[in-house]
């Protein structure tokens, strides 16, 4: 695992290009809200892009619910569960625990939500794509992958600055999301934290396109 991939993501807003420090320096409330408003915007933004590209109209998310503990928004029969974020094909939504998220967004900085909100998005894509997958866990590395690639396209263009240092962010908020064993055929299975941050880099380095 190379770890020049990695990077603290601060974002630049504003036509005059005024960086807004988005990490440690300020932590309300009002700041993780942006930071989670801002890495949806900008992750469909990328991806309508890239639909259109494809000669394809991109789909936006019908909604994008924030909850807490138990109150979040059924997928079928499946309720929400605490500590977690997912994307729901029969709704075409996002929903997340705000609590948990913030606390990671405390925790271990902005990267975490740069990591998670993309990664949903990426199931979005893959819901359009009409993706195949044998098992749960390869489209789960493929989301981290095009989290990876999103994010890299989003710097490139600018719309994100990235700076050295605080390195870990990223890959530390998928270790930390990586499941503890490498059981494939778990249906739930997201990967080892090894796979889920090689998948990653790939994107990271490569594109969408290598996911
Ligand atoms: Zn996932």
């Amino acid at each position: 695992m190379t770890r020049a991939l990695v990077l603290a993501l601060v974002l630049l807003v504003g036509a005059c290009g005024i960086t807004r420090p988005a990490s440690m320096d300020t932590e309300g409330a009002d700041s993780f809200a942006e930071d989670v408003r801002t890495a949806r915007t900008l992750s469909e933004a990328f991806w309508k892009q890239q639909f259109e590209q494809l000669g394809r109209t991109y789909r936006p998310l019908a909604a994008f619910i924030p909850y807490s503990g138990r109150s979040g928004p059924a997928c079928g029969n499946e309720p929400a569960v605490p500590n977690n974020a997912f994307y729901c094909p029969l709704g075409h939504f996002v929903a997340y625990d705000q609590d948990w998220m913030e606390a990671l967004w405390t925790e271990m900085g902005d990267g975490s939500v740069y990591v998670i909100i993309p990664h949903e998005i990426g199931h979005a894509v893959q819901a359009q794509l009409r993706t195949g997958f044998q098992l749960n866990v390869q489209a789960e590395l493929q989301a981290d992958c095009y989290a990876g690639g999103t994010l890299s396209a989003l710097v490139n263009s600018g719309a994100l600055r990235a700076e050295e240092g605080d390195e870990d962010e990223l890959l530390y908020s998928l270790e930390a999301a990586g499941d503890p064993t490498d059981d494939w055929l778990d249906p739930s299975a997201h990967g080892t934290a090894a796979q889920r941050q090689a998948s990653f880099a790939r994107g990271y380095q490569d594109g969408v396109s290598a996911c």
